[in-house]
Order: C-alpha cells, then structure tokens, then sequence
C-alpha cells in the first residue's frame, strides 16, 4: 500500500513538474532541437545546449529590431522572425518579408563546420537527376541533408519537362560571402542548392544593386512544382523572399 501511494505521488509529481519546465522551452526552439539533435541536447537558462557543452543565447531582449539590424545582429529567435509559409506562394510579398534569410552565421558555423575544411569533412558526392541531368554534386551528410537531395533529386527526376531547370546546377558547396555583405552565404555549408541560373530571377541583377533597402518588384520562372519538391523535403525556396533569389534552395527544416 505504502508503495502504490508513493507511485502515485510520484506520477502526479512529474505530472506537475514536466510539462512546466518544459514549457520553459520556446516552440522554436525545440525545433532546432529537434531537426539538429546530433549537435543539440537542450535548452537552459535562455540558451541552447551543443553536445560539446558550449551554449548560445536564445533571446537577447533586444525588441522591435530594424531590418538591418535582423540581417546583420540576430539571435536565435530571430531565425524565426517571418514565417515561412509552406505551398502558398503569397505574391506580392510584403517589404522585407524574408522567412530563412535571417541567420545566426556563429549557429550554423557550429553545426556544419567552422572552415571550409571542416565543412568538406562531411561532404559527399551525389548524382543530381541521373537520368535528366546526371551532374556530380557535393552535399553535407549531416542532419540527413544528404539523404533529403537524394530524394528530391528521385523525385524530380520523373519529370522530362523540369529537366531545363534541373540541368547545370549552379553550385552547392561553396564556401563563400553572399555578395555585397559581410555575411557569410549558406553554400558555405554544402545544405544549399542554386538551379541553373538560365531561369532565375535574382533581385541583385534585377534591381542592379546590392543596397538591401531597394524597393522591389517580383519575378519569377520557376514552376511551382519544383518549389513543393523541395519543400516537402525541409528546403526553404528564396523565390519566397521579398529579397528573391529563385535559384536557391536552402535545407532548413526547422522553419518548415
Ligand atoms: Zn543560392
């Protein structure tokens, strides 16, 4: 008796107690727990948690940011700024509507690799659409991004009619700065994908500037089709930014 009544205080303990610290844990960020747990155990004290012990800061209390300053100083909270809506393309976008372009470079510097080398350590070669195109690429293995290509890379190649498109693949791998910024590009990190730019519509050429508090309109070639693929997999499509890019496809399935 004395046994089952401490059993039960204990379940309505936890009862109690979990789900109040888990609620502790932002919704957001238990998504990047989730879809990186190779390299995050948890969340404590504002910050997450990296298996190798250090943290990074969730929220830095900073409110009501400028555009600029989302680019340029986000935290991890920021990354989630403007959501990313799945299937709907929701044209005309609103002025700097950008879901997945605001990044923490220090948070994916952790997770793919701090250098170019250390990056190329977790690359694999892939072949993109063996039947429509056939093109070697390089891909991270990490958080099955790898696997994620290879599927859309199956699935995409069933359709003869996307193979424009689909062919000339204009980079995956490049550790590089994303042009007019100081602010390191997501090729950097073998996770990101330009389609061949005979069909892309990219506002830096349209606008012929690199200022990002341009004015914009939109354009876009890219069947909408190819989009949801992508998509279905975990990729963001910059053809959903107010600052489009529709060549690019970036794999952030904690947005998704
Ligand atoms: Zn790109």
């Amino acid at each position: 008796m004395k046994k089952l009544i401490s059993l039960i205080l204990v379940t309505i303990s936890l009862l109690i107690i979990q789900p109040a610290s888990a609620a502790k844990i932002p919704t957001n960020a238990k998504k990047l727990i989730r879809h990186y747990k190779e390299s995050i155990i948890g969340f404590e004290d504002n910050h997450i948690v990296f298996t190798d012990g250090t943290r990074m800061k969730w929220d830095d209390g900073i409110k009501n940011k400028s555009y600029q300053q989302l680019l340029d100083e986000p935290d991890l909270e920021d990354m989630f700024h403007d959501k990313y809506r799945k299937r709907k393309a929701q044209i005309p976008l609103s002025v700097n509507y950008d879901p997945g372009r605001i990044r923490v470079e220090p948070f994916f510097l952790k997770l793919y690799g701090e250098s170019a080398d250390k990056v190329k350590e977790n690359l694999k070669e892939i072949i993109w659409c063996p039947k429509l195109v056939g093109q070697k690429i390089m891909v991270s293995t990490l958080y099955g991004a790898d696997k994620k290509f290879e599927k859309i890379s199956a699935e995409l190649d069933k359709y003869p009619e996307f193979a424009p498109y689909l062919s000339k693949i204009a980079g995956t791998f490049n550790w590089r700065k994303i042009a007019g910024t100081n602010r390191l590009s997501m090729h950097s990190f073998g996770m990101t994908m330009d389609i061949n730019t005979k069909f892309t519509h990219y506002w830096q050429w349209d606008c012929k500037c690199k200022n990002e508090d341009v004015v914009l309109g939109y354009n876009n070639s890219i069947p909408l089709k190819i989009v949801r693929v992508f998509e279905k997999h975990g990729f963001v499509w910059g053809g959903k930014w107010y600052h489009y890019d529709t060549m690019h496809f970036e794999y952030r399935p904690e947005l998704m």
